[in-house]
């Protein structure tokens, strides 16, 4: 936890209290009170998400690198930059998106990748995927959590709504009771598992994935 009147360096900062966001921009600058209720108290999160995460600098470099359970791992090239700009440039909506980007590539085992200025294209092309999609790489998901045939997992809408390219974690349960409906998925005691169907759909879509298609 972070206190006022520390100089925690750049990056965005949540009210453990209200949950008021507060950037920094300049490693000079100090913590104040949460403009919002007064409380002292922060813990930093992530640029895209807001939700709590491990962020790193590199001293004397404007440069992050964060590891997030909601959106992978990535750097964030120029932070002072971002924080400056990103209510503008990336309003809610844009990052979201971009969270499915670095969930996606974390997911798939690729290199962190280096955001800049937010990639219009990446947005739209997550913003565009269909409920098909959207159904298929939750179920790849599944399947690939899943270490046999009948395990129960857990999926956590809070933390997995990337996995959906959902806007939120309510579209992640929306995505979740359409699998179910589908009777792809069906919940259990601790969770939920694959039904055999989806398990059929989910190794096929193992195997095309492993064979070098996105
Ligand atoms: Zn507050
Ligand atoms: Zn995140």
């Amino acid at each position: 936890m972070l206190t006022t009147g520390e100089k925690p360096g750049v990056g965005t900062y949540k009210c453990a209290n209200c949950g008021t966001i507060v950037g920094l921009d300049d490693p000079e600058d100090t913590l104040s009170p949460c403009p919002s209720c007064d409380n002292t108290e922060f813990e930093e999160v992530c640029y895209l998400c807001e939700n709590e995460a491990s962020v790193s600098g590199e001293f004397g470099r404007d440069f992050s690198f964060v590891r997030c359970e909601t959106c992978g791992k990535y750097y964030l090239g120029e932070p002072s930059m971002w924080v400056r700009h990103y209510r503008e440039e990336a309003p809610r909506e844009k990052r979201t998106m971009l969270s499915a980007y670095t969930r996606e590539r974390f997911e798939h085992g690729g290199e962190p990748p280096v955001l800049g200025y937010p990639d219009e294209d990446i947005i739209t092309g997550y913003a565009n995927k269909t409920l098909a999609e959207k159904l298929e790489n939750l179920i790849w998901y599944a399947t690939r959590k899943s270490p046999q045939f009948g395990d129960s997992i857990l999926l956590e809408a809070e933390k997995d709504y990337p996995i959906t390219y959902s806007l939120s974690p309510e579209g992640f349960t929306e995505i979740l009771n359409n699998a179910i409906a589908q009777k792809l998925i069906e919940s259990t005691e601790s969770g939920f598992k694959l039904t055999e169907k989806g398990w059929t759909i989910g190794t096929e879509l193992m195997k095309r994935r492993e064979g070098g298609q996105p």
